[in-house]
């Protein structure tokens, strides 16, 4: 549609952690918007990557694991040789590890340190380098999209790394909205509710857990990985253009109650 602010047609998306679950619910909503994914996994998203295809967009994958910051700087210097620039950054891929704050481990909070934080800043620093470096020549903004949580507003029970790594990007989100908005770049975050993915494959199985869940949201059901994706193609397009550090929660209206 011509004008149309929601339209990401042309526009070069970048996905992690998009093989399956809400990463994937993402990359398949940005195609439908006309935009090229490149696809950054660990495990195998062919699926993803067909299911792009089949919007008529373009679809690049990269192989990376973000345990570490290692890939980080080949994975935007691979998209931007891949479709000439990198115009969109989703940071989906993350991690939950559950264990009494009591008992904790280190290694369990580094592990979900490193992948929902640490790679999230360094991969989004190296992107904004390239997108600011766009954003002056073509007068395009750059689009950031963290992926946050409930828990970055609630503190949760028995995920304490979790719930400290997600209100750490409910910060990032503002602080990086703040020094960048002014460069050309918008920063925003989503945090979505209960989603059905395998991140909640155990709780949907225990009937307990899932009639308790479901009793306290509003709408009534598990949100689906299309229902982030509508909120990611906003957050991306030209539609949110003067949306900076904002958190949107996309929960079915479980913070409402
Ligand atoms: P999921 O189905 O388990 O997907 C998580 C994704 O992250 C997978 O693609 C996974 O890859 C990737 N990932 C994990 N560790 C990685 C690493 N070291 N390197 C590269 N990729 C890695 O879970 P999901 O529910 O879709 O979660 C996606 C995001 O939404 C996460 O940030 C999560 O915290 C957040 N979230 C989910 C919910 C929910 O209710 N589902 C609610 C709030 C927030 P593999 O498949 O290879 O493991």
């Amino acid at each position: 549609m011509k004008d149309n602010p929601f339209a990401l047609d042309g526009r070069v998306a970048l996905v992690t952690g998009a093989n399956t679950g809400i990463g994937q619910g993402i990359a398949v909503a940005l195609a439908k918007a006309g935009a090229d994914v490149v696809i950054v996994a660990r495990s195998d998203p062919a699926t993803t990557r067909s299911l792009v295809e089949a919007e008529g967009v373009r679809a690049h994958v990269i192989m990376a694991d973000l345990s570490s910051i290692e890939p980080c700087h080949r994975i935007v210097e691979e998209a931007v040789e891949a479709f000439g620039r990198l115009d969109i950054l989703v940071n989906n891929a993350g991690i939950i590890l559950r264990n009494d704050a009591l008992d904790f481990s280190e290694e369990d909070w580094d592990a979900v340190m490193d992948v929902n934080l640490k790679a999230l800043f360094f991969l989004t620093q190296a992107a904004a380098r390239q997108m600011t470096d766009w954003a002056s020549q073509s007068g395009q903004r750059g689009k950031i999209v963290n992926i946050a949580s409930m828990l970055t507003f609630q503190g949760g029970v028995r995920v304490p790394s979790y719930t400290a790594s997600k209100s750490g990007v409910g910060g990032l989100t503002k602080l990086m909205a703040n020094e960048w908005a002014p460069k050309g770049i918008n920063v925003n975050a989503i945090a979505p509710g209960y989603i059905a993915t395998n991140n909640t494959a155990a709780l949907q199985a225990d009937e307990t857990r899932n009639r308790q869940i479901l009793e306290r949201i509003p709408e009534g059901r598990w949100g689906d990985p299309a229902d982030i994706g509508g909120a990611a193609v906003f957050l991306a397009s030209s539609a949110a253009d003067y949306v900076q550090g904002h958190i949107l929660a996309v929960d079915g209206g479980w913070l409402a109650r």
